[in-house]
């Protein structure tokens, strides 16, 4: 019986859904894909968090997630650029929030 359950439990953690392997999200600049947007969001810190100039609008500056911030009820580029350069516990939640939606929307990849 123990063992029924342990390889029971082991099936279940070894298959994973077969929806989050269908649907991928990709990086704005580089084009790479990642199975979650959590993935995808350290990777762009790790490959792009250095930038000192904004790829969408050209403006230049030390601190390009604040630049990102006053832009993300403008425009939806820069909204996904706060969301991929935002710290886990941002100032402004619901800010975040509405960048995470248009995120999870605009980078959506289906293979
Ligand atoms: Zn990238
Ligand atoms: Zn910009």
């Amino acid at each position: 019986m123990y063992l029924y359950i342990w390889l029971y439990r082991g099936f279940v953690e070894i298959d994973p859904p077969i929806k989050a392997k269908l649907v991928r999200f990709k990086c704005p600049l580089c084009s790479k894909t990642f199975p979650n947007l959590w993935s995808l969001k350290t990777h762009f810190k790790n490959a792009h968090g250095n930038l000192t100039r904004c790829p969408f609008c050209g403006w230049e500056g030390k601190v390009l997630t604040s630049h990102a911030y006053y832009m993300v009820e403008r425009d939806e580029d820069h909204a996904i650029l706060y969301y991929l350069l935002s710290s886990p516990q941002p100032e402004d939640k619901e800010v975040l929030k509405k960048a995470k939606k248009i995120a999870y929307e605009r980078l959506k990849y289906e293979p």
